[in-house]
């Protein structure tokens, strides 16, 4: 497999051509989409697009902020979902390219949203290896926000809890960083990792989104409310705010503003949508059934 890894990064040619014949169809497959994605970034991002998903206010189903998602479109496959693509760029060392990226595409849309009167905060998702690269992380972050005139504060960032739990000291650092440069940070699936509050606790983060498994469950079951519930009242004893992922009906959306879930998200709300589609949603004043109110995130 490593090998195969110094073929694409070589960038292809004969040994590239020689190492195909030779492998098998899943490490094949994922060469082929390894070299793809960086002829894209090569093209300047040729096929991708950020999709974004509404965070709503769990008490007033205002619209806070939005959650950028990584979509590509593959010139002949079509497609594909991050889930299948980003461990292909995390195992082939394109994840830092493509995550820059991301980052640049996520300020440069904020900007255009301004520019359109519509103030919206936008998190990105961080994968580990960008944060094992705190310099070029930092330094990203920093041109694309001045490139843009933006505020830091209107950009947050993603990290899932078994990241965030990895190498804690040197993530307490970059997290530490990011922090002073004024990025928000949530903790992303939490529930999922094994992570100590004491731990939790250092860090510069301001939002834990509880993971879509214990939304699921509970209409069903009582572990997962009482999971939900001690989660909710826990962050909200650390200061922390709570957004529950993968929202997708009334009755889970019922549970969770009981409990005083601070922010909603999911698909009973919105699906992640391109940025023109949106702006158009968030620029209504309300929905059909006059339950949205965007009146906190349009500037007039
Ligand atoms: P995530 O950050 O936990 O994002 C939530 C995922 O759940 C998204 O899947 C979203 O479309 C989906 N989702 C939202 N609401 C619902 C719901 O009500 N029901 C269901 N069943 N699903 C819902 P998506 O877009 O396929 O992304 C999957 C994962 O890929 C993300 O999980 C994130 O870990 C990763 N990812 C996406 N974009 C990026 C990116 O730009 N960079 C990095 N490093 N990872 C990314
Ligand atoms: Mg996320
Ligand atoms: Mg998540
Ligand atoms: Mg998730």
């Amino acid at each position: 497999a490593d090998s195969a890894a110094q073929a694409v990064k070589r960038g292809g040619g004969n040994g590239f051509a020689f190492f195909e014949a030779h492998m098998q169809d899943g490490v094949r497959d994922q060469l082929e989409l390894a070299r793809d994605l960086r002829a894209a970034l090569e093209d300047g991002g040729a096929g991708l697009a950020l999709h974004y998903q509404p965070k709503v206010a769990g008490d007033t189903a205002r619209v806070l902020g939005v959650e950028a998602l990584l979509r590509w479109q593959h010139p002949r496959r079509g497609a594909i979902g991050p889930n299948h693509f980003i461990p292909v760029a995390e195992r082939f060392g394109i994840i830092v390219p493509l995550g820059g990226w991301v980052i640049d595409e996520a300020c440069r849309q904020i900007a255009e949203w301004r520019d359109q009167g519509l103030r919206l905060r936008v998190a990105i998702n961080l994968s580990v290896q960008q944060l094992r690269q705190p310099e070029a992380l930092l330094q990203r972050l920093q041109q694309a926000l001045q490139r843009h005139h933006l505020d830091a504060s209107q950009l947050s960032c993603e990290i899932t809890e078994s990241v965030a739990m990895e190498d804690a000291g040197a993530t307490e650092r970059v997290l530490q960083r990011l922090g002073e440069l004024g990025v928000a940070l949530s903790i992303d699936d939490f529930g999922t990792g094994y992570s100590s509050l004491a731990y939790l606790r250092r860090l510069p983060v301001s939002q834990l989104k509880i993971d879509r498994s214990f939304i699921q469950d509970l209409e069903t079951s009582a572990d997962a409310r009482a999971i939900v519930r001690a989660v909710i009242e826990l962050a909200h004893a650390l200061g922390l705010e709570v957004v529950a992922e993968g929202v997708e009906t009334e009755g889970q959306a019922a549970v969770l503003r009981a409990k005083r879930c601070d922010k909603l998200q999911g698909y009973l709300f919105a699906r992640p949508m391109p940025a023109d589609a949106l702006a158009e949603w968030a620029m209504r004043p309300h929905d059909p059934e006059g339950r949205l109110d965007f009146s906190d995130s349009v500037l007039a």
